[in-house]
C-alpha cells in the first residue's frame, strides 16, 4: 500500500522506521532481529537507506597508491523485497541521484515496481565521503527535484525512451526530504522553501523532515509549507540522542540544533547509559506533544538499533 494511503486510512499517528542494510559481510539476520523486537507497534512502512559507492586508496607494493570504488552498504533493494516478503510491511526504499544515469534509475524503477514496491523517497543523496561535494553524474539528475520529475513520466508511461509506444504507467507514491532546520547548502530558508516546492509540484506527494529536537522547529516548518502551499503530509523525523559524542556529532552530520536544555542535561550525563535515558525522556516529550499536533506519522531513524526506538514507542504508541 502506498504511503499516503496508510495516512489516509489512519485513525492515529503511525509509528514507522528507517534501518540502514547492513555492511558488507555482515548478514542480515541482526537487522532482522532489530525489525522483529519492533513489530509490536506495527510499523505502517518501513524506509531502507541507499547508500553510495566511496572510494578507498590501497596502498600497492611500490609505494603507489591504487583508488578502489566500493559500496559498503549495499543491499537496499534485496532488504526492501525481503522485508515485504518475510512481515507484509510495505517498504519505502530510498533512491538517490548519485552515481546514477537516468537509465540506471528507470531500470532501477522497473525492478521495485516488479517487486510490487510502491514507495521511494526520491533524494539528491550525499556526496561521497572524500569528496568535498555533491558531483551530479554526467547523465544523471542534479536535484532530486529532476530524479521526482522522472519517476513522475514513468507513473504517466513516459520512459526515457519516447518511442516506447503505451509504456505500462508505474505507481510509485513519492516522498521527499524537508529540512525544518533549512539544508546546509541553501543560502537562505526562503530559496530552500522554493526548492522544496518545487519537490512537490514536480510530484512529490509526502515530505520526510530530517531528525530535530526542538519540536517548534517542526511547527514552524508546517506552518511555513502551509503558508506555501505546501500541502502534502509532513513526516517529522526522529532519533533519541544515545550517546555523549551525539552533541557534537549529530550537529556537524545533520547540520540541526541541539536546544540548549537539552545539551545541558547531557552534559550533566556521568556515562553513556545516563545519555540514553535524557534522550528516550526528551524524544517521549516530543512525541507526545507531535501527536497532539496532529503529526500524521513518527518516523524514527533507528540507525538500525532498536533498543532505544522500543523504549520510547513503548511509552508513546
Ligand atoms: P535536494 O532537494 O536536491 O536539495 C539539495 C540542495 O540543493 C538544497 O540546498 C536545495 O535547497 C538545493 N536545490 C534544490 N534544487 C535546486 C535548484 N534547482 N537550484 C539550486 N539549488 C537547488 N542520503 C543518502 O545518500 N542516502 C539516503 O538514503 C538518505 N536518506 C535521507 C532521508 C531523509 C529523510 C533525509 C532528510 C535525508 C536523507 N539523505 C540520504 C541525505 C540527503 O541525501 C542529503 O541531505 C542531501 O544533501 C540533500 O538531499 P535532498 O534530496 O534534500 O536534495
Amino acid at each position: 500500500m502506498k504511503v499516503t494511503e496508510h495516512i489516509q486510512k489512519a485513525e492515529r499517528t503511525l509509528f514507522t522506521i528507517e534501518i540502514l542494510p547492513p555492511k558488507k559481510g555482515e548478514n542480515i539476520d541482526t537487522l532482522f532481529s532489530h525489525v522483529e523486537s519492533l513489530l509490536d507497534f506495527a510499523p505502517s512502512f518501513i524506509d531502507v537507506t541507499y547508500h553510495r559507492e566511496e572510494y578507498v586508496y590501497k596502498e600497492q607494493t611500490d609505494g603507489s597508491f591504487k583508488k578502489l570504488v566500493t559500496r559498503k552498504r549495499p543491499g537496499t533493494v534485496g532488504i526492501c523485497a525481503a522485508i515485504q516478503n518475510r512481515y507484509n510491511i510495505d517498504t519505502v526504499p530510498h533512491l538517490i541521484c548519485g552515481g546514477f544515469s537516468k537509465e540506471d534509475t528507470e531500470n532501477m524503477l522497473i525492478e521495485l515496481d516488479f517487486l510490487g514496491i510502491e514507495n521511494i523517497l526520491a533524494l539528491r543523496g550525499d556526496p561521497v565521503k572524500s569528496e568535498p561535494g555533491f558531483k551530479p553524474h554526467p547523465e544523471g539528475h542534479c536535484y532530486a527535484s529532476e530524479l521526482i520529475g522522472q519517476v513522475n513520466d514513468m507513473n504517466n508511461g513516459v520512459y526515457l525512451n519516447s518511442e516506447l509506444q503505451d509504456a505500462y504507467p508505474t505507481h510509485f507514491c513519492i516522498g521527499a526530504a524537508g529540512y525544518p532546520e533549512k539544508h546546509f547548502e541553501s543560502p537562505n530558508l526562503d530559496t530552500d522553501f522554493d526548492h522544496l516546492k518545487a519537490k512537490v509540484e514536480r510530484g512529490a506527494e509526502f515530505i520526510v523532515t530530517q531528525m530535530f529536537f526542538d519540536n517548534q522547529a517542526y511547527f514552524n516548518f508546517v506552518k511555513r509549507c502551509r503558508e506555501n502551499d505546501i500541502h502534502v503530509p509532513i513526516i517529522p523525523g526522529l532519533k533519541p540522542m544515545a550517546t555523549l559524542k551525539h552533541l557534537s556529532l549529530l550537529p556537524q552530520f545533520f547540520h540541526l540544533d541541539i536546544p540548549e536544555a537539552l545539551s545541558r542535561e547531557v552534559a550533566k550525563c556521568k556515562d553513556n547509559k545516563a545519555v540514553k535515558e535524557v534522550g528516550i525522556e526528551w524524544c517521549v516529550q516530543q512525541c507526545k506533544e507531535l501527536i497532539e499536533f496532529g503529526a500524521p506519522v513518527l518516523h524514527f531513524y533507528t540507525m538500525s538499533r532498536s533498543e532505544l526506538v522500543k523504549r520510547v514507542a513503548k511509552e508513546v504508541f
